[in-house]
């Protein structure tokens, strides 16, 4: 007999406490019925909060129809699904995923594939200090971040790391074998960063003059988070490639790479696949997510919800020494603390507000982007109140 075992899951994500059984809405319910608000949206993924009645819908009415057939037979919606996010995109192609990490993976094959087809002899991709790709070995490999990769090696080579935000450390380390740039647009676990609008300008211009396809990571910061459907259209310029996932299925574990033509050139049949991706039952919510978020009024109402929101987390950090910056975009929000951050996670938690820590001595608040001015008042309350007793 084995002795004094807890769990049978693997324990990599630690210590857990709390169960919830129920959502509504922006709130999670726990096994005894406590009432949380729900600022975490299982990270940045719950973009129309829980159970939303439109998606409880699509996906009940496609789990009585057909659940899933194999990536060798037509996809209904999946056509349908991808139009729509080419209509809504600088894209042309997509490529559906089950998650984020393997969005990242697509678009870094995609970057190889095409200067292996015009022969460029270019293979390097840069990425930058505190990005967050995700978990396979080619996401730890661009990220370069001992916090996520020790143990794991050897890494795949090919990847280059420049300093976030700076124009001069990117020039410099641009040589003829600089294939791609990844970056967030909004970096998330290294801490709620945005990347200067100009610095997303000049990387698209430094892409242009040498040949190195621009790719973005918008698991996170994409899908309406910012307060346009894409964060990238806050710079007016365009990537080559993008990594979507987290809030595209609201919770359905879904992902995608959209690339341009001209980047996907050489992804032609047999180059890549996936045997869930772009499943039925993935693609009849993802569908009726877009259906819902890219619609102009949603939008124009996250931003205005977010800059509200903004104002009041702004006046908070000239009130209290605790807070040493809040900085972010639209509903993707960062409080960099003066204690330990995940201290003051806890203590919010404990206060019934949802929150995950995040690098850089950060807390982040992703609430669904359906939050009320209600809901952002309640919850600036609690952090006050919180601030006021740490005081
Ligand atoms: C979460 C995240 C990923 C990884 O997504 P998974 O679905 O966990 O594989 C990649 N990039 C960014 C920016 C993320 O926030």
């Amino acid at each position: 007999m084995k002795k004094n075992i807890t769990s049978y899951v693997m324990p990599t994500y630690g210590k857990k406490s709390l169960l919830f059984t129920k959502g509504k809405g922006c709130y999670l319910y726990d096994d005894k019925n406590n009432k949380y608000l729900d600022f975490a949206s299982g990270i940045a993924v719950n973009s129309l909060g829980h159970c939303h009645p439109r998606l409880v819908k699509a996906l009940n009415n496609q789990s009585k129809q057909l659940w899933h057939v194999s990536n060798l037979y037509l996809i209904k919606n999946q056509e349908k699904f991808a139009k729509l996010l080419c209509k809504n995109s600088f894209a042309d192609k997509v490529f559906f995923t089950n998650s984020g990490a393997e969005s990242i993976e697509c678009g870094i094959k995609i970057i190889r594939s095409y200067h292996s087809h015009y022969k460029t002899g270019k293979n390097e991709i840069i990425t930058f200090d505190g990005a967050f790709h995700g978990r396979t070995l080619g996401a730890l490999s661009a990220q370069k971040n001992k916090k996520y990769s020790k143990g794991f090696g050897p890494l795949i080579p090919g990847f280059k790391k420049v300093e976030f935000n700076n124009k001069n450390k990117l020039r410099s380390a641009i040589n003829k074998k600089t294939a791609g740039i990844i970056i967030e647009p909004v970096q998330g676990e290294g801490g709620i960063r945005p990347a200067d609008l100009s610095f997303l300008k000049y990387l698209r211009d430094i892409c242009d003059k040498n040949n190195i396809l621009l790719f973005f990571d918008e698991v996170q910061c994409g899908f309406g988070r910012s307060g346009k459907l894409f964060s990238y259209e806050w710079a007016k310029i365009k990537p080559d490639i993008m990594a979507i996932a987290k809030g595209i299925g609201s919770g359905f574990p879904l992902g995608a790479c959209l690339s341009s033509n001209k980047a996907c050139i050489s992804m032609t049949k047999g180059t890549h696949g996936s045997t869930y991706g772009g499943n039925p039952l993935a693609m009849s919510v993802g569908l009726e997510v877009l259906n819902i978020i890219s619609k102009r009024s949603f939008l124009q109402n996250v931003d205005k919800v977010a800059r509200y929101f903004w104002k009041q987390l702004k006046e908070l950090e000239s009130k209290y020494e605790t807070i040493h910056e809040v900085r972010g975009a639209g509903l993707l929000l960062g409080i960099k603390t003066k204690i330990n951050n995940l201290e003051f996670s806890e203590i919010l938690k404990k206060k019934k507000l949802l929150n995950v820590p995040a690098g850089d001595n950060t807390i982040r608040l992703a609430p669904p982007l359906i939050v009320s001015y209600k809901d952002i008042d309640k919850s600036i309350a609690i952090i006050n109140n919180v601030l006021e007793n740490i005081k």
